[in-house]
């Protein structure tokens, strides 16, 4: 495949207008615009040279809000009006965001609608609302580039964002003015910016650590498409994690034991970053922070310490890693290329241990600050219509299973997790009772086998069933999810069509550490699910057959039965009732065994009446 398509300068008139498109790379710390001009991927810089630009917005008493550095200069004296790594609240309520609320010094209130805001001199803002600044920012950068107004963009969000997170994403885009034509998962675009489509077959690794989130995504390049097998993360691990390992080290060493004022919490976070900066670079480093009092404090660091302190979180992030390889069922040694991306993959002892993990030289080579825009505008380019797409079609997966729930609190499951996205997937089911006019639809999301340790996603009815034999009726239930991750399911009863319908509203959704607390709970009760599994399927098993077995007795019981049979019916009927309720599925088992042997010869009797009646009166060549 070509890197790029280079459209002719002055070419034919038919020729279709170029659109301008943009990649955005909205991070938590830093975020970037990269543009295809001319052919070539730029990454695009500030007045200053600058392509990074500060994830944080200051407002200021009066005038227009500072966005990147001139915002961050701001964050000491006013950290209540200067907000950071507003893409940890975006898509949350004020409950989601409790074991963070501490970490930060804003003030937070609960808005309408469960999201939470930010209550600053210029009244409450939105997280979408603050994430619209910085994308103003960058998309005044990218239209001063190509000369006009934007025709749309790609913004990556992380592979663990859900529904509720993409769509404030999508909100934000559309606040600052622009068109966003995909969201795209940062682990992908990087994958693309490395040009993992110019190799041979393989699985390649994408290790994204940056400023606030971890992702780990595992991607399949096969006949010219790339396929993410598996990902996973957590969206409170990162760099600034880091930053704060190494304050504690500073306060520690500086025998600053008491509270430290938010302030001077921050002077020493940024002291703790700078020195964490450096210790890349050179094998020691000095820091220096101010104390109360004006004194000031001044320590050295060495790497070898500094790679101490922070091995916990490096361990952290290798969880992650040896799940996604089990989610994709494969080993270590299968994986053909490490991607890095994100400031903190600077860090050698980073690098080391994820070479080590993966038994593989990581790649390095682009930026791994850039690297994600980069693969993101050079999405933006296909999409925009500016060259074929078709040598690059790229596939996202759905992080967790969604299913519907069935009969007994079960859920049965329709697209199982880490299906690639965009997806359409149908099933079957039919009616529980006989007449049954209505069902009810229960969209669940997660691993577990019972309803209630899942989490409830939306609720509608399939009304308007014409009354039929249970079983009879045939509702086919769709799930859709389109290329941003975002589900819609319909059902229908198809021998009318009548037919319901409902769009998953984002409500705010799931936090990536509850995505990983669910996923691991799955793990852990394993077993026990598949025995409250089976002990389900008995139970409803049971009353399907009790039900069927007392409706038969109704209708033919006079008719087809002697006195002792149908006694003796009635009798495997009350034992099967009087266990079906409880818990011991082996019990309940071996009752529908004997009902089922009880009424061997009775349902036996029915058919052959019922074949006599359907064939009274019809000569034999007419069936
Ligand atoms: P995000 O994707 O969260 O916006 P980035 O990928 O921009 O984050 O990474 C920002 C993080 O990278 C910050 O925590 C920053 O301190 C860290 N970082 C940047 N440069 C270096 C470096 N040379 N050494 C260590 N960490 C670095
Ligand atoms: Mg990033």
């Amino acid at each position: 495949m070509a890197l790029l398509q280079i459209s002719e300068p002055g070419g034919s008139p038919q020729a279709p207008p170029r659109r301008r498109a943009a990649g955005i790379d909205l991070g938590t710390t830093n975020s970037l615009v990269a543009v295809v001009r001319d052919g070539r991927v730029e990454v695009l810089p500030d007045a200053q040279g600058r392509c990074l630009l500060p994830s944080v917005v200051h407002y200021p008493p009066q005038g227009e809000p500072l966005v990147g550095e001139a915002a961050a200069a701001e964050a000491v004296k006013a950290p209540l009006n200067t907000i950071a790594s507003v893409k940890r609240f975006m898509g949350r309520g004020l409950e989601d965001v409790q074991t963070l609320a501490d970490r930060f010094p804003y003030d937070l209130v609960q808005g309408e609608g469960g999201m939470l805001r930010l209550r600053t001199r210029r009244g409450e803002v939105s997280p979408v609302e603050v994430s619209a600044e910085i994308l103003k920012v960058l998309k005044a950068r990218a239209e001063a580039a190509l000369g006009g107004p934007l025709d749309g963009v790609v913004i990556t969000v992380p592979a663990y964002f859900d529904d509720a997170q993409r769509q404030a994403t999508k909100d934000a885009a559309r606040l600052a003015g622009l068109e966003v034509m995909r969201l795209l998962n940062e682990p992908t675009a990087a994958a693309v910016a490395y040009g993992l489509d110019q190799d041979a077959e393989g699985i390649h690794a994408v290790y994204d650590l940056g400023g606030g989130t971890f992702d780990i995504s595992i991607l399949r390049f096969s006949r010219g498409v790339f396929e993410v097998l598996a990902t996973a993360g957590d969206t409170a691990l990162g760099g600034d994690d880091i930053d704060r390992l190494l304050a504690q080290w500073i306060l520690e060493q500086a025998g600053f034991g008491g509270e430290a004022g938010d302030a001077a919490l921050r002077r020493v976070l940024h002291a703790a970053r700078s020195l964490k900066e450096a210790l890349t670079e050179a094998p020691e480093a000095a820091v220096e922070v101010p104390l109360p009092g004006g004194r000031h404090w001044r320590g050295r660091l060495d790497r070898a310490t500094f790679e101490d302190i922070i091995e916990p979180l490096i361990q952290r992030t290798l969880r992650p890693c040896r799940r996604v390889l089990r989610d994709a069922g494969i080993r270590p040694e299968d994986i053909r290329e490490v991607v890095m991306v994100g400031g903190s993959t600077r860090i050698p002892h980073v690098r080391r241990r994820v070479g080590e993990f993966f038994a593989c030289e990581p790649h390095v080579d682009i930026d791994p600050d850039q690297v994600v825009a980069i693969g993101a505008a050079r999405q933006a380019e296909v999409l925009a219509g500016n060259r074929s797409g078709e040598d690059m079609l790229l596939l996202d997966v759905i992080p967790l299973s969604l299913g519907l729930e069935t009969m007994g609190g079960l859920v049965e499951k329709i697209i199982p997790r880490n299906t690639t996205i965009p997806v359409t997937r149908a099933q079957e089911f039919t009616t529980f009772k006989d007449g049954q006019t209505a069902m009810a639809i229960h969209v669940v999301q997660g691993e577990r086998e019972l309803v209630r340790d899942n989490r409830s996603l939306a609720r509608f009815e399939l009304r308007g069933i014409p009354p039929m034999a249970a079983g009879a009726a045939r509702i086919r239930v769709t799930f859709q999810v389109d290329a941003d991750g975002l589900l819609s399911v319909s059902a229908q009863e198809l021998s009318t069509g009548v037919e319901s319908h409902v769009e998953i509203k984002p409500s705010y959704g799931l936090s990536a550490g509850e995505i990983e607390r669910m996923l691991r709970d799955s793990y852990a009760h394993a077993r026990e699910d598949m025995e409250a599994r089976r002990l389900r399927e008995r139970q409803v098993e049971a009353q399907r057959l009790a039900d069927a077995v007392r409706s038969a007795l109704a209708q033919d019981g006079e008719r087809l039965l002697e006195r002792e049979e149908r006694a003796a019916i009635e009798a495997a009927l009350t034992r099967l009732e009087a266990v079906c309720g409880g818990d011991d599925a082996d019990a309940i088992d071996a009752a529908i065994e004997e009902l089922d042997g009880a009424t061997r010869s009775f349902a036996a009797r029915r058919m052959d009446d019922s074949i006599q009646q359907a064939l009274a009166g019809h000569r034999l060549e007419e069936i």
